[in-house]
C-alpha cells in the first residue's frame, strides 16, 4: 500500500487550496454569466438506426468565459446545482433550445425532436411545469417535439412530488427520457411508477460492447426491457462502427455519439441538416 508521510499534507494542502480558489472564482463568474450572455448551446444529433436519418438532437450547455475560454459542463454543472444557479440556467437552456428547434422547423429543416437536460434541482421548483408550458406557448413548438432528459438522482428526493410533476409534464404532451440509464439505483421500481417514453443507455455500457461480453449482455437486456415496456431506446456515446453494428443487430432504436458527430454549435448543426447527412 501507498504510505503517506508527513509531506503528504504539505503536498495536498496547496492543491486543495487552489481547487477551492478555482471553485470560488467559477461560482462568482457563474452568477454573472447569464446576464453577460456567456452561455451557448451545442447540439448533438440523434439518429434513427433504421432510416439512418437525424430525428432529433440533444442540447448541451457550453460556457464561453472571456478568460477561461470554453468551460465544459463537468466543470460547472455540479457547482451550479449546489448554488441553485442551475434553475435560471436550465430555464434559459430550455427556452433557447425550443426557440432554436422552432426556427429550424420554420426553415423547413425538420420536424425534429429537441432533448433538454433537466436537473433534479429544477424539480424542486413548484412552477416548473407552468414554465415549460409557457416556453411551448411562446415558441410555438409542438410539445411532442420536446423531450426532457431526467436522471435517476431525481427520484432520490421527494418521490411523490417527482411523480406528480412527471404526470403533469406528460399531460402537456412532452416526451420523458431517463438519461444515463443503468448507472443509478432502483431502476425497476420507477419504471413502473413513472410515465416514461425513452431510456438512454449510458455510454459506459456502450463503450465496451464490442469487447466485453458482460457489457454486451447488459446493453442487449436494456434494449429488450425497453421494448417490452413499449419504450424507445437510445444508445449514447457511440464511437465505433463495431458498436453501431452491435446496436443495430439488437434492435436499438436510435444512437448518438462521436461516430456520427460531436455536439456542434448551432450554425454547424444547421449546415449538417441542410446537407441532409445520414448514417
Ligand atoms: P449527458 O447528459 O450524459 O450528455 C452526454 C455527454 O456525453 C455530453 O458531454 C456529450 O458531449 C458526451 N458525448 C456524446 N457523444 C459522445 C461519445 O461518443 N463519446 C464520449 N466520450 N462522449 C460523448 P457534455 O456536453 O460535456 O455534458 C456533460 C454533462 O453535463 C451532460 O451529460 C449533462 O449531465 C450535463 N449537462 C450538459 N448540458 C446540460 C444542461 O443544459 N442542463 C443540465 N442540467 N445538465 C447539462
Ligand atoms: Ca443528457
Ligand atoms: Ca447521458
Ligand atoms: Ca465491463
Amino acid at each position: 500500500a501507498k504510505k503517506l508521510g508527513r509531506n503528504a499534507f504539505q503536498f495536498y494542502a496547496p492543491a486543495m487550496n487552489e481547487a477551492a480558489q478555482e471553485r470560488m472564482r467559477i461560482e462568482s463568474a457563474l452568477r454573472n454569466a447569464l446576464e453577460r450572455e456567456e452561455f451557448v448551446l451545442h447540439y448533438q444529433p440523434q439518429l434513427d438506426l433504421k432510416s439512418g436519418q437525424i430525428v432529433g438532437m440533444e442540447a448541451l450547455l457550453r460556457w464561453q468565459h472571456p478568460e477561461l475560454g470554453t468551460v465544459a459542463p463537468s466543470r460547472f454543472i455540479a457547482l451550479a446545482e449546489e448554488t441553485g444557479l442551475i434553475v435560471p440556467i436550465g430555464a434559459w437552456a430550455m427556452r433557447t433550445a425550443c426557440a432554436q428547434n422552432r426556427a429550424w422547423q420554420d426553415a423547413g429543416l425538420g420536424p425534429l425532436r429537441i432533448a433538454v437536460n433537466l436537473s433534479a434541482r429544477q424539480f424542486g421548483e413548484a412552477d416548473l411545469v407552468s414554465a415549460i408550458a409557457a416556453v411551448l406557448a411562446d415558441t410555438g413548438l409542438a410539445p411532442s417535439c420536446l423531450e426532457l432528459e431526467l436522471t435517476e438522482s431525481l427520484f432520490m428526493n421527494d418521490i411523490n412530488l417527482a411523480v406528480s410533476q412527471l404526470h403533469a409534464m406528460k399531460a402537456l404532451g412532452v416526451q420523458l427520457s431517463i438519461d444515463d440509464f443503468g448507472t443509478g439505483y432502483s431502476s425497476f421500481s420507477y419504471l413502473r411508477r413513472f410515465p416514461i417514453d425513452v431510456l438512454k443507455i449510458d455510454r459506459t455500457f456502450v463503450n465496451d460492447i464490442a469487447n466485453d461480453a458482460d457489457d454486451a449482455a447488459i446493453v442487449a437486456s436494456i434494449i429488450t426491457l425497453a421494448h417490452n415496456l413499449k419504450l424507445r431506446v437510445i444508445a449514447e456515446g457511440v464511437e465505433t462502427e463495431a458498436q453501431l453494428d452491435y446496436l443495430r443487430r439488437h434492435g436499438c432504436d436510435e444512437m448518438q455519439g462521436y461516430y456520427f458527430s460531436r455536439p456542434l454549435p448551432p450554425d454547424q448543426f444547421e449546415q449538417m441538416l441542410r446537407q441532409g447527412l445520414r448514417l
